[in-house]
């Protein structure tokens, strides 16, 4: 049987979608398959909406912040509810554009959900019924989901597609998690006035990144009213006898856990049900596909890319890698594959944090006495006129005796739009004295990481 497109890809989030237009900007047949809202996690569930959010909490410090500045003070409300229906329209709005685009591009769209059948075959259920489809490459976007710890009572809780749910704001919550999600839900809901307990494992967070971003950070959380419990497994979840949520950890203590208890401690792969065994592949504990460096999968014309892979779990990433398997595929760019080092990341907290490269520790277990810091930490301007003062760090790690910059780590006001520059400089392999050759930008806090002695 022939072929009936060049290409099939499973997920309509940030990867597929990506994928599936480059090819079709090229010619090839290419069909989409989607069994939710186009656009997948990240403007669904993910980026959008939690940015949206967090602008929301940034104009409540500002607000804060503002008589100090020569405005009136005016008592602090905020309709929770309505934001969320402002955000869901903005959304329901992107989920047009890009149905619209595909058809644009000329890719089909078939809602549905797809399953792997083996031999370059892939089932669609629907609504309105089930087809097979076929063709010579097919790529698995199908993303992540939201993981819960295996304890009892852990269907008590949310997630973060919970969060996103929420109607009204929660008077109090419990946060389980250290990572990306667990600190900005944190700083979202501290700044519009909810009341929050961050339960962490050990005694920090952001710990698989340079241990100042973490330190920085957990200090900010607790001067603006986070209890933060750490050293906490939890044990279980469970309801008492008047109905109120309660968290047991391993240690045999029990907290309180107030309106609502949020997990926040990774993702899996969204393979279950996807028919990878039939097409000959294996997912593991995670769920997520090994690749190789081509996202190419151990099957040939089957490839993954995006959260289903594991790694590097972000936007920019499922995109760049989509596209660059269709420019290798269909725009014969035969050595065109995304390279997974020095990808810059944002952690929306507040303050915000941006990183790329080495943290200090993975450089001095690489590159030893090579290794030299340089670091900075002041209060910004905006500062000195509040009585709110949330101070900035930034650490520039160094190798060699030409000082490369392989690291750069930010925590401050500003740090989300700052790093995207850098972070070329670093991927142009910059050395310190090219940083201290440019000419800094003033005022701003940007202008510390080209002037750090
Ligand atoms: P997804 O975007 O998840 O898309 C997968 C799609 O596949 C989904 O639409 C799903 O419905 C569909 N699907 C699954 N199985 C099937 C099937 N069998 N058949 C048909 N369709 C199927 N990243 C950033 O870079 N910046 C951020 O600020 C950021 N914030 C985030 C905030 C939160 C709360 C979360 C959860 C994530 C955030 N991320 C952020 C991560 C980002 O959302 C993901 O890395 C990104 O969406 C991954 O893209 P993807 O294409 O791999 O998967
Ligand atoms: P993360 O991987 O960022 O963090 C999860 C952390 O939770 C772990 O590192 C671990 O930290 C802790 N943890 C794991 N299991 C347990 C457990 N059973 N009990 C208590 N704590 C546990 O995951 P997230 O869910 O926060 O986010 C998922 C991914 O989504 C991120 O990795 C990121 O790629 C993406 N994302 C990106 C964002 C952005 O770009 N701004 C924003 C949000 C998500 P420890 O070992 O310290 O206990």
């Amino acid at each position: 049987m022939d072929n009936q497109y060049d290409l099939i890809v499973i997920g309509g989030g940030s990867g597929g979608l990506a994928c599936s237009q480059r090819a079709a900007e090229y010619g090839a047949r290419a069909l989409l398959i989607e069994s939710d809202r186009l656009g997948g996690t990240c403007v669904n569930v993910g980026c959008v909406p939690k940015k949206v959010m967090w602008y929301a909490a940034q104009l409540a410090e500002a607000r804060h912040d503002s008589p100090e500045y020569g405005f009136e003070s005016a008592p602090a409300s905020h309709d929770w509810g309505q934001l969320v229906e402002r955000r869901e329209a903005y959304i329901t709005r992107l989920n047009g554009i890009y149905a619209q685009n595909l058809a644009k591009r000329k890719v089909e769209h078939a809602s549905g959900r797809g399953q792997l059948l083996g031999g370059g075959r892939v089932r669609i259920a629907a609504a309105n019924g089930e087809r097979v489809v076929s063709a010579a490459h097919i790529v698995i976007a199908t993303g992540s989901t939201p993981s819960r710890p295996t304890i009892p009572g852990a269907e008590l809780g949310l997630d973060s597609d919970g969060f996103f749910a929420l109607t009204a704001r929660p008077q109090q919550v419990t946060i389980v998690g250290s990572g990306y999600i667990a600190v900005e839900m944190a700083g979202i809901f501290l700044a519009l006035g909810t009341r929050v307990t961050l339960v962490i494992r050990q005694d920090s967070v952001l710990r698989h990144f340079d241990a100042m971003l973490g330190e920085a950070l957990l200090k900010v959380l607790r001067d603006s009213g986070a209890e933060v419990v750490t050293n906490a497994i939890p044990r279980a979840l469970k309801r008492d006898a008047a109905g109120a949520l309660q968290l047991d950890l391993e240690d045999g203590r029990s907290l309180p856990a107030g309106d609502a208890l949020f997990w926040a401690v990774g993702r899996h792969g969204n393979t279950a049900g996807l028919g990878v065994e039939a097409a000959g592949l294996r997912a593991d504990a995670e769920g997520h596909l090994g690749v190789d460096a081509w996202q190419q999968t151990s099957v040939p014309g089957l490839y993954a890319i995006g959260d289903v892979t594991g790694a590097a779990q972000l936007t920019p990433v499922a995109i760049a890698a989509g596209r660059r398997l269709s420019d290798r595929l269909f725009g014969g760019m035969k050595d065109r594959k995304l390279d997974y080092d020095n990808i810059p990341t944002v952690i929306f907290s507040h303050p915000p944090i941006g990183t790329v490269g080495l943290s200090e520790a993975e450089a001095r277990s690489r590159f030893g006495e090579a290794v030299k810091i340089y670091s900075a930490g002041f209060t910004p301007m905006y500062h000195a006129l509040t009585r709110r003062k949330v101070r900035a760090q930034m650490k520039l790690v160094t190798v060699g005796a030409e000082e490369r910059v392989v690291g750069v780590h930010v925590i401050g006001a500003g740090a989300d739009e700052m790093l995207q520059g850098f972070a070329v400089a670093v991927k142009m392999g910059a050395r310190k004295r090219d940083f201290d050759d440019t000419v800094a930008i003033h005022p701003t806090s940007a202008e510390e990481l080209v002037t750090m002695r």
